[in-house]
């Protein structure tokens, strides 16, 4: 199969579009509304190293603190070519209404350096990130900014980042979260954020009175989110039918062999001549015949152009920012459910927050009990916009984002503006 490629759309245009539609409805007061679209903070850093190969380059990195209103800072690092300063400051905004949605007391935050990890090698990633803490560092802590990972970063990433913060302050785990679990990382948190999409997924069917056993899901991106995603609907009895990396992605009607395709990838390092497959475009794969589409790579890649193509039923946001609203628009009027960004994908920050309290603490649980907590967590949030988006007959994502702005004006309120 061909097809183009998508244009992905500019983040911050989205998520403003989608806070005033909800702060319209819950009347925020003009000063709130223009002071919770602004950071509280933003870090621009350039970071000079010396490659492998002897040359000399300057990284640029971000770190957005969006808001602390609700607690310290929280927000993933991102490792990408086309990280800017748009799409970071979009992504610290979101952070601070998802940990204000599940009820977590956290604030938001981003991070990003504009990078290609796929080119460098892992003592360039340990360098850069170690250069990266080392211009943050005042800005970071336990009570002051948490990273987590994101996008091409993970758990080796975030033991870099514990240590050089440690190294500078003093043995402190709840620095970061997402750590390896020798390094005070929580059981259950690699897989947290996938099992939260997964958890929504199951309650939204519940709605649609659609019975997941042989459900047909199609999920763009097989990372830590979109790949655990795929293993926990698998589980559920539903066929995985399509699962894409960055380069493309692949279509059985029947269900795909999630173990197959991973050893696959491995020993080739693509998707494409999987046998059992058709290999598709990006594009194509949002488009598939399926009963549940899950976004789980980069943002603003359901737009106007696209909407109108799917298919699915059920759209389950695990990505961040992924529809655009023209796109949120005609999936609404074609009847598509959807169950936005804001509480799709934050299983991961629920098991950070656990993580957190279990650093603070020195004490540590059984997976048992932070998959326990996870899901209490998830289906609480979910039962509040439930109930929110039917009393005031809007969709789950205005739900969402009024729930969230309630809260946090309300904690900016009572601590007075300066805590922004
Ligand atoms: P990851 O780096 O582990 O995986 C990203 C996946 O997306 C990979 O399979 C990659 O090949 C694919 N991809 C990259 N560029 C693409 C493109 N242009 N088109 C299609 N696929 C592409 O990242 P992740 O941690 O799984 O994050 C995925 C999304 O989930 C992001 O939006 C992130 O912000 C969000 N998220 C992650 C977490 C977390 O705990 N890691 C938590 C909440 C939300």
């Amino acid at each position: 199969m061909g097809g183009k490629e998508i244009k992905r759309a500019e983040s911050e245009k989205i998520i403003n579009y989608f806070f005033d539609v909800a702060a319209e409805k819950i009347n925020l007061a003009h000063s709130m509304w223009a002071l919770l679209k602004v950071p509280f903070r933003e870090i621009n850093v350039h970071m000079p190293m010396e490659m492998d190969d002897g040359s000399l380059e300057i990284f640029v990195g971000y770190r957005i603190q969006h808001s602390q209103a609700r607690g310290p800072m929280k927000g993933g690092i991102r490792y990408h070519p086309e990280v800017n300063l748009d799409e970071i400051r979009a992504l610290a905004a979101v952070m601070t209404w998802k940990t204000a949605l599940v009820g977590i007391p956290f604030g938001g935050a981003k991070g990003g350096v504009i990078c290609n990890p796929k080119e460098m090698s892992q003592h360039e990633l340990e360098r850069l990130t170690r250069a990266f803490v080392g211009r943050l560092d005042e800005n970071l802590g336990p009570n002051l900014d948490i990273p987590a990972p994101d996008v091409n970063t993970n758990s080796q990433v975030m033991a870099w980042v514990m240590d050089e913060y440690s190294r500078r302050h003093g043995y402190t785990p709840g620095v970061v979260t997402g750590k390896p679990v020798e390094l005070g990382g929580s059981l259950g948190r690699t897989e947290a954020t996938g099992r939260g999409v997964m958890i929504v997924a199951m309650e939204a069917l519940k709605d649609l009175k659609i019975s997941p056993k042989g459900c047909k899901v199609a999920l763009q991106g097989m990372g830590n989110v979109g790949g655990n995603a795929a293993t926990f609907f698998a589980e559920q009895g539903c066929a995985v039918v399509g699962i894409s990396d960055s380069r493309g992605g692949l279509y059985n009607p029947s269900g795909l062999n999630l173990t197959k395709v991973s050893m696959y990838k491995e020993e080739t390092g693509s998707l494409d001549g999987f046998p059992e497959a058709d290999y598709l475009s990006n594009r194509e794969l949002l488009e598939l015949p399926c009963d549940i589409l899950v976004p789980a790579a980069l943002e603003g890649v359901i737009t106007e152009e696209n909407a109108a193509g799917i298919k699915a039923k059920l759209l389950v946001e695990a990505a961040n920012i992924p529809t655009t609203p023209g796109a949120d628009k005609i999936l609404n009027d074609k009847g598509v459910f959807i169950v936005p960004d804001l509480i799709a994908n934050a299983g991961g920050v629920a098991v950070s927050y656990l993580e957190w309290t279990q650093n603070l603490q020195s004490a540590y649980w059984e997976e048992e009990r932070v998959n326990r907590k996870l899901r209490k967590i998830m289906l609480d949030a979910y039962e509040h916009v439930r109930q929110v988006a039917g009393q005031n007959k809007v969709t789950y994502r205005t739900a969402a984002y009024a729930i969230a702005i309630k809260r946090v004006s309300k904690a900016m309120m009572l601590r007075g503006f300066q805590h922004a």
